[in-house]
């Protein structure tokens, strides 16, 4: 059984529609069908909940948005008509909807009309059952998330639907009001779903054959990952590869469901499949990804024996804690203490921060280092491995790379080093080139 979730790409106009009807029929064990809204069809084109957010702008101030709404409109019409779908079934609902809106509906509801619209058009499409998100995600009264009403909600809704289509992005608190997941969230919605129902798999399918082993605006024939642990994909979504939505994998990767990301325009691409240990022990690669990100700053305190000097580092993380800054890594010495947070978090309060840190541990010095890219090399199949960090550090010292940090992480299944962000790009070429160029 497999939840399969379209993206806005995958469902931008009609072409797009026959494609996801090809991939759905293809698989009868493709049970669950989440859509997205309309996404661009070109790089200019507006996204339609982008459209719907700007009619909601519109309508707060008091402006009419029967122009903007119009163009709404035409995108589904559009959709509808080449695909011989009578416009009956959204006819009514996009008048109500455009009236809703006028009327000052909240942001969420305009926001994830979208996703209600296509959800209806591609269930019609199919010939297969719509159930509203609203009966299944369930919001608490202050926008969050309610887990186990939701779990609940779709163990019982699903239990008598074989197959359904079921918009996502969105559902309802107690009180019946709307509410939509971040940007990007009918990953999210799948993702629940799959998770109660126990599927086989979570299909995301999007415009991309799936993640790629380094930036391909840094090395442009990167290899496609096929195989990735949900650890290996959050060492290397935090520094920046992103294709999933952040918050779409916890639901499946407590429960142990594998995610697959699959291209709708190539469908016999295999992707990326994410799974929670690896698979093929035997072959894993030594780096199964590379990825980096600039706009650090590393904090550097020295103070003589400061490790023997009981609560330094709770006293100087604090300051942090007050100061409502995280920080990103925190590698030390025997006399130094680095903290690397991000420098916009810095922006306001450096010098206030300086201050306190002065007071509350008397250092010898205190020094702020900016314009940090941190890179992390990751894969599974490094840890045991000898011989590994040498020839990264060759590789990097080749290229007359300063290491300004180094940071082994605890899973052993990272390394990640600090450099000047003017190397980024180059770092990351020369280590794809020893790890992963064959
Ligand atoms: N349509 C929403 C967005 O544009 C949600 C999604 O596509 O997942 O963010």
């Amino acid at each position: 059984m497999k939840v399969a979730k379209f993206g806005g790409t995958s469902l931008a106009d009609a072409e797009q529609f026959r494609k996801v009807k090809k991939i759905i029929e293809s698989d009868t064990s493709r049970r669950y069908i989440v859509p997205s809204a309309p996404g661009k069809r070109y790089p200019s084109d507006e996204k339609v909940t982008d459209m719907l957010i700007g009619c909601f702008n519109v309508a707060q101030k008091g402006q009419n948005i029967r122009a903007l709404f119009d163009k709404i409109k035409s995108r589904f019409f559009d959709i509808a008509i080449e695909l011989e779908i009578d416009t009956a079934c959204i006819d009514d609902k996009l008048d109500e909807i455009e009236q809703n809106i006028q009327n000052k509906s909240s942001r969420a509801y305009a926001a994830s009309r979208g996703e209600y619209i296509n959800a209806i058009l591609l269930s019609e499409y199919l010939s297969l059952p719509f159930l509203d998100a609203k009966n299944i995600i369930i919001f608490n009264v202050n926008g969050e998330l309610d887990q186990s009403k939701t779990h609940e909600q779709i163990q019982l809704h699903l239990a008598t639907l074989d197959k359904c289509v079921i918009p996502g992005f969105y559902g309802i608190d107690q009180k019946g009001n709307y509410h939509v997941f971040s940007r990007g969230g009918s990953d999210i919605t799948a993702a629940l779903i799959a998770r109660s129902i126990n599927a086989d798999i979570y299909e995301n399918w999007t415009d991309i054959s799936g993640f790629r082993a380094a930036d391909p605006r840094i090395v442009p024939d990167s290899k496609y990952i096929q195989q990735l642990t949900y650890k290996e994909l959050r060492e290397l979504s935090y520094m920046g590869a992103t294709v999933l939505h952040e918050d779409s994998v916890f639901p499946v990767r407590a429960s142990g469901i594998p995610t697959q990301i699959l291209n709708t325009n190539d469908p016999l691409h295999p992707g990326t499949l994410i799974h929670y240990l690896p698979q093929q022990k035997a072959h894993l690669p030594l780096v199964t990804g590379i990825a980096g990100k600039k706009g650090f700053t590393a904090i550097t305190i020295e103070k003589l024996r400061m490790n023997s000097e009981l609560g330094f580092g709770r006293k100087v993380l604090q300051i942090l804690e007050k100061h409502n800054l995280t920080f990103d890594h925190l590698p030390t010495g025997i006399d130094t203490m680095s903290i690397i947070v991000s420098t916009d978090s810095l922006f306001k309060c450096k010098d206030k921060l300086k201050e306190e840190i002065e007071s509350a541990v008397n250092p010898d010095s205190i020094v702020f280092t900016d314009k940090l890219a941190m890179v992390a090399v990751v894969g599974s199949g490094m840890s045991k491995k000898i011989g590994i960090a040498a020839r990264l550090f060759t590789a990097l010292a080749e290229q007359g790379i300063v290491i300004k940090t180094i940071i082994f992480a605890p899973s052993e299944l990272c390394i990640i080093i600090g450099i000047d962000e003017d190397y980024l790009e180059t770092s990351i070429r020369s280590i794809y080139d020893t790890f992963i160029r064959e």
